[in-house]
């Protein structure tokens, strides 16, 4: 297949997953500007809030709506919701979800929270409905992330980010989409018709990386990311950003180097497959390279979460040796 006569348009899970990123970012900027962002806790302490229910809501919908009795593994379920502490953001989420199918209930809006609550099998679909929450509070980055995997292989990806600026005309808001093959792309969620392929920037020396990463301290070491960043006698000062909105900056050349550590205080912490595997295969495509802080390749076969790999090293593909190397020397050995 010549990647240069591909039409991403001419794909129906492709255009499915555009056309669902963008009613989903439109979803999630209403109940931010709509001040619905007050946030309930998970059981591990993270928040969660009504656009992380409603833009999961939405998917689950219309994954059972497109691709019947396909699997969802989705972040979110609506546990929370069926609880009278729950009561007054399952009132939220139906409202906004009434906007969009008149046949909106509480019950129904569960039920397709609960579409997600699928376990990973030969083939599903991944969906990390607010990545970066804590960036969505903040009014900073954050990210929708759906990801297809088959046999343990991300196929198709795609990650909204209706927060991130890349210039051009109408605003920020940019949708990210790949197919395993046949290459990476972009759009304004208002204009998909001028979906534009994507490439990852040619800078070869570490020394002028622009570095990405989290902007929450726990979710890096920042000792080490501070002794790698000087080994590598990198020059601009890191830039920081919530959610896989990361990995759309390395795939459309505006970034080198992403960098996730394992932070001190939880060594054993394992990535999530939806944290990782639409930002990586739009990575990949786009002609990068992401792996464990070993070299190991992502492994998305194991399940939710990726058990075989140990942090994330994402970059252009040219550096990717050298930072590796510098891994080993500070320890990072397995
Ligand atoms: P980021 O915006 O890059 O900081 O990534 C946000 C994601 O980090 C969240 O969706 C969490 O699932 C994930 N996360 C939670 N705890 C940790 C941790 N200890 N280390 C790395 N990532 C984490
Ligand atoms: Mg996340």
């Amino acid at each position: 297949m010549n990647k240069a006569l591909y039409n991403p348009l001419d794909d129906y899970r492709t255009v499915f997953v555009v056309d669902t990123l963008c009613k989903a970012a439109s979803l999630s900027k209403i109940a931010q500007e709509g001040l619905m962002i007050k946030a309930l806790s998970k059981a591990d302490q993270s928040p969660v809030t009504v656009a992380d229910f409603a833009v999961q809501a939405l998917i689950g919908k219309l994954i059972d709506d497109a691709f019947p009795g396909e699997v969802l593994v989705g972040e979110e379920n609506a546990e929370t919701l069926k609880t009278e502490s729950g009561s007054e953001t399952l009132g939220q989420v139906v409202s906004l979800l009434g906007k969009e199918f008149t046949d909106t209930t509480n019950g129904k809006v569960c039920e397709w929270i609960d579409r997600g609550s699928g376990q990973p099998t030969s083939q599903f679909w991944t969906l990390d409905p607010v990545d970066g929450t804590k960036g969505f509070l903040r009014r900073d980055q954050f990210a929708i992330a759906l990801a297809w995997i088959v046999s343990g292989v991300v196929e198709l990806g795609g990650i909204a980010c209706p927060s991130l600026d890349l210039g051009g005309e109408g605003g920020p808001g940019a949708i990210f989409v790949a197919r395993r093959g046949r290459g990476s792309w972009v759009c304004k969620a208002d204009k998909i018709s001028e979906i534009r392929p994507i490439r990852v920037s040619s800078i070869l020396d570490p020394a002028m990386a622009r570095v990405l990463r989290s902007v929450e301290s726990a979710h890096t070491n920042e000792d080490q990311f501070e002794k790698v960043i000087q080994q590598l006698k990198i020059v601009a000062p890191p830039v920081c950003m919530d959610s896989q909105a990361k990995y759309g900056m390395l795939a459309i050349g505006k970034a080198e180097l992403l960098l996730r550590l394992l932070p001190s205080s939880s060594l054993g912490y394992r990535e999530k497959i939806w944290d990782q595997a639409a930002g990586a295969i739009v990575l990949e495509e786009a002609g990068g390279r992401i792996t464990d802080l070993f070299g190991e390749k992502l492994d998305f076969s194991q399940g939710i979460t990726l058990d075989r790999n140990q942090g994330v090293v994402a970059s252009n593909s040219y550096m990717h040796e050298a930072v590796l190397e510098i891994l080993k020397e500070q320890g990072f050995k397995n």
